[in-house]
């Protein structure tokens, strides 16, 4: 690999000094964890969306599911388990799973992450 990418990658990889999710995975900010996996964590979206609002990310820095997807699928994937698994434990059985990617999109937190929001919660709320 050439030493541009090669820094590229590893600066990628850091865990990013101003991001408010690398924060959240390194406890400086506390924040309450539905789920963790080797590579993931969960949490309540702390701006509930839905009736079921919860957010997957990665422990890595990535900026959004596109670099997640090239640089790490193997993390995209166990991503995914992991919201299907909250999907099955807090919900009814239908739900959405969102990637904002880019601000146009409605991205705010440019750290890769899936919401996933359902308006059937399983305790029938
Ligand atoms: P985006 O708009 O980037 O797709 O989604 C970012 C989400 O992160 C938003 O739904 C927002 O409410 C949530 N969020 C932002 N800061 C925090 C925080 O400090 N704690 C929690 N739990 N959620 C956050
Ligand atoms: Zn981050």
């Amino acid at each position: 690999m050439e030493l541009v990418s090669l820094a590229k990658t590893r600066l990628m990889n850091m865990t990013e000094a101003s991001c408010i999710f690398c924060k959240i995975i390194s406890r400086e900010i506390p924040t309450e964890f539905v789920a963790e996996t080797t590579n993931t964590v969960a949490f309540w979206d702390i701006v509930p969306l839905a009736k079921v609002h919860l957010l997957v990310i990665p422990k890595q820095h990535h900026r959004d599911v596109a670099e997640l997807s090239e640089n790490a699928p193997q993390i995209l994937s166990e991503l995914l388990s992991t919201a299907t698994d909250l999907a099955k434990k807090y919900t009814a059985g239908s739900f959405k799973l969102q990637f904002n990617t880019g601000a146009e999109a409605g991205q705010t937190v440019f750290h890769a992450h899936a919401h996933v929001l359902s308006e059937t919660a399983k305790d029938g709320s």
